[in-house]
């Protein structure tokens, strides 16, 4: 006997989310429970979205990470908190010199943001003295944006970070209000939404997304997207945990490609004119997958990730091409396909 599946009407909803509309929860659910025979027809309908905003475009970003571990949080899923005995390598701010060295790589891989990230609750002075005076160094060399993800931050220093240029400053809400306190006590979610409020008010644009996975259910996924929805966050990473060894949630494997795919369209009907980025976990998780996600999301990181390798730069140029997208510039024009040669770094 044929099973007939009463299947979403998936242009239907991209015509909502392209009218600017909230899709409700019961629709929202459905997509992350939609079964596979449907998935094409879904991402068709998130790139209808993408495309509406962002063409065939796709960004790029280059993270380094300048601190590492020694972090006084109990963050589940990190690798460089205090409860985490994960080895990773594990260093203060690093040298000036070599923060500026990291902002050359990123400008060869013609990456348009160069984001830096250090570990920590909140920067000491010091730290933050040295971080503002690195980002003042980049931006006199490059023509680079500049995303600085430092922890906690007071109006005082968001202020400052836009004295100096600083485009946008990334705080991810990492997961639901509900579940937040199940993967993280030493500071709460509303902590989190302060400093995203802060960053706001001092004319900075924002970058704030999720890590998903981590035994959140889709309520809270979908919660999530609400919530980067209500702040207006203009960037979105979204990140497919890694199970690190040694920290709490070593364990957990909740991803397959398809549900990974499935989400970044979730996120693209709630976010429809933002940023999307698959950032952490995308070459673990989206395994073969990968171009696939570039359908509803429109940037990635090229390089490395916190404490976690990604795959070579070339691979990903290479994707992206043989998938048929372009390349942004930093200022925003494509990078014409022939040119994608050019780039071709030496690998990892
Ligand atoms: S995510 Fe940030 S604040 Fe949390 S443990 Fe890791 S480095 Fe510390």
């Amino acid at each position: 006997m044929t099973k007939t599946f009463d299947f979403l009407d998936f242009n239907a909803i991209a015509e909502l989310s392209l009218a600017g509309e909230l899709i409700d929860r019961a629709t929202a659910k459905s997509i992350l429970e939609a079964p596979d025979i449907v998935l094409l027809e879904q991402l068709a309908a998130a790139y209808k979205v993408r495309h509406h905003y962002w063409s065939n475009h796709v960004r790029l970003h280059f993270l380094l990470n300048a601190q590492s571990g020694l972090c006084p949080e109990d963050c589940n899923y990190c690798s460089q908190s205090k409860i985490s005995s994960a080895e990773i390598e594990k260093y203060p701010l690093i040298a000036q010199e070599k923060i500026v060295a990291a902002a050359d790589r990123a400008a060869k891989l013609k990456a348009g943001t160069f984001c830096m990230a250090i570990s920590g609750r909140s920067p000491s002075e010091s730290v933050f003295s040295s971080v503002l005076e690195a980002f003042e160094t980049v931006k006199a060399k490059h023509d680079l944006k500049i995303c600085a993800c430092l922890g906690l931050l007071n109006q005082e220093q968001t202020r400052r970070l836009a004295e100096v240029g600083v485009d946008r400053v990334n705080h991810n809400l990492n997961t639901a209000e509900n579940h937040h306190e199940n993967i993280c006590t030493t500071h709460t979610f509303r902590d989190r939404v302060t400093t995203i409020k802060n960053v706001q008010q001092a004319g900075i644009t924002t970058c704030s997304g999720g890590i998903l996975g981590m035994n959140e259910t889709d309520d809270d996924i979908i919660d999530l997207a609400y919530s980067l929805r209500e702040l207006d966050v203009t960037s979105v990473p979204i990140n497919f945990l890694i199970p690190i060894a040694g920290t709490p949630l070593a364990d957990v494997n909740q991803l397959n490609p398809r549900r990974c795919l499935r989400i970044l369209c979730l996120f693209r009907f709630i976010l429809p004119k933002q940023e999307i980025r698959i950032a952490g976990g995308r070459e673990v998780h989206l395994r073969s997958l990968q171009a696939m996600g570039l359908y509803p999301a429109n940037s990635i990181f090229i390089g490395d990730y916190l404490t976690t390798a990604g795959q070579s730069a070339n691979a990903d140029l290479d994707m992206i091409r043989d998938a048929g997208f372009v390349l942004e510039n930093p200022d925003g024009s494509i990078l014409e396909t022939e040119n994608t040669t050019v780039l071709k770094v030496e690998s990892k």
